[in-house]
């Protein structure tokens, strides 16, 4: 393939310029990364298997009418994206106790919340991210109040969506996070789920044993993260029971 134009790199994923004038490729690494940074390590597949997830997530979300920037995955590792705004704020959706709330509230990890709380975050590494409130979005206009009510109401439906869609698969939702970002169709601009939405952004508990399926064992020592999401893969009907990445045939043998 031609040489295409980086447009940015993060700690998981790789943006290149796309084929067509306002899209991006979207090209999935298999790094994970934890604690801003500071632990990082290599799973083989993992990468292929956040595009498959989230791509999965992306079409279901387009399929009920919340918009998103996904326009198709393109091979095993990367998808065509919009290009859109991103708007520099993190929004966080909890439906149980863990993770910063816990720790900063004192809340047992694993107590349901009375309702969803959305919190916001400031997207910026050298600041670790700190958490932000509507008051702080609208002063320093990383957003405007239409942008916040269509952020708060987007993340409470991605909050309904994935609920039942992991639900169904004997998987309880405890929280996750998006980003979200602006497109503009003629005159008129709306605001559209970005990024990814895969078991890196989200924290995904077995509903009857507990387990951990999500970032939290790479966070928490606990496993391999490629197994973990091979797991959530296979149990949302993306892999064959059995199935790996599935990105070179064999698996490898270390
Ligand atoms: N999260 C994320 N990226 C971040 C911070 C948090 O995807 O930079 C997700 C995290 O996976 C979890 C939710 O947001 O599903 C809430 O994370 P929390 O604030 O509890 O922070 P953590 O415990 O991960 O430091």
């Amino acid at each position: 393939m031609a040489r295409r134009r980086l447009v940015y790199e993060g700690k998981a994923k790789i943006l290149y310029e796309g084929p067509e004038p306002d899209t991006l490729i979207q090209h999935f690494k298999d790094d994970a990364t934890a604690g801003n940074g500071e632990k990082h390590a290599i799973f083989d597949g993992k990468g292929v298997l956040n595009n498959r997830i989230s791509e999965h997530v992306m079409l279901g979300l387009n399929a009920i009418g919340v918009p998103t920037h996904f326009i198709k995955r393109l091979n095993m590792r990367e998808q065509l994206i919009r290009a859109v705004e991103m708007i520099p704020v993190e929004i966080v959706v909890r439906n149980v106790a863990a993770g910063s709330l816990s720790k900063r509230l004192g809340i047992e990890e694993g107590t349901p919340l009375p309702r969803p709380i959305i919190e916001f975050y400031f997207k910026d590494d050298k600041l670790g991210d700190p958490m932000v409130t509507e008051e702080h979005i609208l002063a320093f206009n990383w957003a405007t109040q239409q942008d916040m009510d269509d952020m708060i109401a987007l993340a409470l439906r991605v909050n309904d969506f994935l609920s039942g869609l992991f639900l169904g698969v004997g998987i309880r939702l405890v929280d996750f996070k998006i980003e979200a970002g602006r497109v503009w169709e003629d005159d008129f601009q709306r605001i559209v789920v970005a990024d990814e939405i895969s078991p890196d952004s989200c924290r995904l508990w077995d509903v009857k044993t507990g387990k951990k399926l999500d970032k939290d064992v790479f966070r928490r020592d606990l496993g391999d993260l490629a197994d973990t999401y091979t797991e959530v893969a296979t149990r949302l009907g993306i892999l064959p029971a059995g199935g790996g990445a599935g990105e070179s045939g064999p698996k490898l043998v270390h």
